[in-house]
């Protein structure tokens, strides 16, 4: 690990000021950046913790919430707002990770996690297109188990880590955002981008910009919402397939559905297909079944990864059979 400054922030002004773009990170819980920089890749000249910024849960005047980007994750999964209006991100939450780092994660950093690809974190043997922009990809032909079947490119096939975010992208989040040239939000499901030709680019987060806040609007179907993670063992470990959905059903139809996949693409894959086909349905395991069906249509695998085709279709139609009622 090479020497950095360190400054600890009073508030969003002082980060503000004290960052200095292409040069500074913002450190929350640094459950992962740490890592990232005593592998060496990332290095950068200072750290600006940002951990005693706002972590207050409040509703919004429309109904919603406001978690500000400090909450730990261990407190927002608690929280009983977040527990009763939106289960599935308090069951996303407490999938992720052990105890003790859920205590320590901010909801900032979980949004900004890189990827587990484990040739990513090989600086010294791998070579790594999101590390080193035209090294090469090994995973590609290498040990891509974990890898994705959704949006991948020629240059990237890693996968987004975080259960928190599959959550959010199905809960339609938005991600508040500050930096010196004022405020702006961006949808949850824009902030993380797929590799294309730029694996190396995560997110669209400008330099020196700071997440302040994630902000959540109220439904029936996120109230009537769960998440599921099928990973090779059973804590401590990354999602092979996982499922984030809610449903609301009126008159024995389906009025309004959200999933969302993780485990299976460079971000949240929100699986709109899947909606689309089950929107005014009957809620039954088949119409489950065949709305899984045409959106794993869709994927791509590779020699490790192809069982997620099947394991995905399957998770998205127990979830939604539990969200139903109906576990056949
Ligand atoms: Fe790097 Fe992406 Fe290839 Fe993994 S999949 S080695 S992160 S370029």
């Amino acid at each position: 690990m090479r020497t950095f400054d360190y400054r600890r922030a009073a508030h969003q002004a002082e980060a503000l000021a004290l960052v200095k773009a292409d040069q500074s990170r913002y450190l929350g819980g640094g459950t992962n950046l740490v890592d990232l920089m005593r592998q060496n890749i990332e290095a950068p000249a200072a750290l600006i913790d940002v951990s005693r910024l706002p972590a207050t849960i409040e509703d919004t005047p429309n109904g919603g919430l406001l978690i500000g980007a400090a909450a730990r994750n261990s407190a927002v999964a608690a929280h009983p707002a977040v527990r009763t209006r939106y289960p599935m991100l308090s069951r996303a939450l407490l999938a992720g990770a052990s105890a003790q780092i859920r205590n320590m994660a901010t909801v900032g950093g979980n949004i900004l996690q890189r990827t587990r690809c484990a040739y990513f974190y090989d600086a010294a043997g791998s070579r790594c297109n999101k590390r080193e922009a035209g090294a090469g990809c090994d995973a590609i032909t290498g040990f891509n188990r974990y890898h994705a079947i959704f949006g991948a490119s020629e240059h990237c096939i890693a996968t987004h880590p975080s259960d928190m975010c599959v959550a959010l992208a199905a809960l339609d989040a938005t991600v508040h955002l500050a930096s010196g040239d004022g405020e702006r939000r961006v949808a949850l499901l824009d902030f993380h981008r797929l590799p294309g030709d730029h694996p190396e680019i995560d997110t669209a987060l400008r330099p020196g910009e700071l997440i302040t806040a994630i902000e959540l609007a109220s439904s029936p179907a996120a109230a009537n919402s769960a998440y599921r993670k099928v990973r090779d063992r059973s804590s401590y470990a990354f999602a092979l397939v996982s499922v984030a959905a809610g449903l609301e059903i009126a008159a024995g139809k389906i009025k309004d559905v959200r999933i969302a996949l993780g485990g299976v693409a460079a971000k949240p894959w929100r699986a709109t297909r899947a909606e689309e086909s089950l929107r005014g349905q009957a809620p039954t395991r088949e119409r489950f079944l065949a709305a899984a069906d045409a959106e794993l249509a869709g994927a791509k695998t590779y020699e490790g990864n192809a069982f997620k085709v099947e394991l995905a279709k399957r998770t998205i139609a127990a979830v939604l059979g539990e969200l139903s009622g109906d576990d056949a």
